[in-house]
């Protein structure tokens, strides 16, 4: 009876739009980009996950039309099936060394990759032990999972200590942490969660969403950033941000963890394979990558450059290095017109406030890309200060 459900879903929707949680799409009339189209005008996106600038590209769709072309659309198929390509092997390969693991197992997302990690190697005996400030999809994941989980303070290494403390009864003991969290740009202390982990015989999970293709030298990640490879676990990664932007993912682990997922994941086995477009394409990307390190080197010439500006500006930017760069500005209100108003100037940011964010820490989100040039970040800076100053922010 939807007569039942109607009225439920009706006064949810009304109470989003009243508390501000209501989400409106806003649809592009383009390919994402550096600059996008939003009904008749051209803004700058500085709101994508598009850290290396290849999502939208060219240079993509020839690859991806090149993999459809060898591999064809699709495979009808779960990978134990007949679902497994050599595209398929050599990508598994490939984001295995670039994250510097013995072996990856694809997932169709990052969000299914986590649901699949928890749900196979913990169960009831075990414990995960989380940080406050985890993604969505860990979220989700261990709850999914039968083992029991603890909550530590976001970045908190003494009350992370004290969980792994209380929960020494359990057969498996296993930490989760985001890479790079997206809210601040801030970045696990992997270093101090591994010497943890080793301490008290703990497993080390970390999803590197924001961080694979950017962070660490060679695009490894946080792991690489951090000095830590080999030392984690179990990585998760997507193609769906910087590598790429479409779709895809994977669970970077040591060789036995690896078969075992072939064997026993369900968000693996009964799940179609990764499509050949993205599983050709990411695999041209990690090897283009290799040759072209100058797309990272624009990232951070960009982060750098932006933050920098920003700063003199007047601008209340927390210390940080990830291209996810808040603009802090505490009100709430001032947060969600500011990024309005700046949209009016064609610069495309998002505001964000409570609940997403803590109370008083409401601010501007801005996400640097190697797709920028140094124009587009100065004037950027430009209409935030003619916006800002509007605003008596500074
Ligand atoms: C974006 C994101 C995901 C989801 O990745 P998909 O591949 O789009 O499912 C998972 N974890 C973190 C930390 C993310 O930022």
């Amino acid at each position: 009876m939807y007569n039942n459900l109607k009225p439920i879903l009706e006064s949810e929707l009304a109470a989003a739009k009243e508390n501000g949680t209501y989400k409106v799409e806003r649809v592009l009339e383009s390919a994402q980009g550096r600059e996008i189209k939003v009904g008749r005008k051209k803004y700058l996106n500085f709101c994508a996950n598009n850290y290396l600038g290849l999502s939208g590209t060219e240079l993509l769709e020839k690859a991806s039309e090149k993999a459809v072309k060898k591999w064809g659309f699709g495979l009808a198929s779960v990978r134990f099936i007949c679902g497994t390509q050599t595209v398929h092997k050599d990508l598994e390969r490939a984001v295995a060394g670039l994250v510097g693991a013995e072996d990856a197992v694809l997932y169709s997302s990052c969000f299914m990759a986590n649901v699949g990690l928890f749900q196979t190697f913990f169960g009831a005996e075990d414990v995960i032990i989380s940080d406050e400030l985890n993604h969505a999809s860990i979220i989700d994941a261990v709850r999914l999972s039968k083992a029991s989980r603890e909550i530590y303070k976001h970045m908190d290494m003494n009350d992370l200590e004290e969980k792994l403390k209380a929960s020494a009864g359990k057969r498996l003991r296993v930490i989760a942490t985001d890479g790079v969290y997206s809210m601040d740009g801030d970045i696990a202390p992997l270093k101090e969660i591994c010497d943890l982990a080793d301490k008290y015989d703990a497993l080390v999970m970390v999803d590197d969403a924001h961080a694979t293709g950017v962070m660490g030298k060679n695009g490894g990640g946080t792991p690489e950033h951090c000095g830590v490879v080999r030392r984690v676990d179990f990585i998760t990664g997507t193609f769906g941000k910087a590598l790429g932007g479409a779709g895809g993912a994977f669970i970077a682990t040591r060789k036995e963890a690896a078969e075992y997922l072939r064997n026993r994941s369900r968000a693996y086995l009964f799940s179609n394979s990764l499509d050949t477009a993205v599983a050709g394409t990411s695999l041209f990307v990690i090897n283009h990558l290799k040759k072209h390190p100058e797309f990272r080197e624009r990232l951070w010439e960009n982060t750098k450059l932006f933050r920098e500006l920003m700063k003199k500006n007047g601008f209340a930017v927390p210390n940080a290095q990830h291209p996810i760069t808040p603009i802090m500005l505490g009100d709430e209100k001032k947060a969600v017109e500011m990024a309005k108003a700046l949209f009016d100037e064609g610069i495309y940011v998002i505001g964000f406030a409570f609940p997403v964010v803590p109370k008083g820490k409401a601010r501007i989100r801005v996400q640097i890309s190697a797709a920028h040039t140094k124009e587009d970040i100065e004037s950027a800076v430009e209409k935030f200060t003619k916006v800002g100053k509007k605003f008596g922010v500074v």
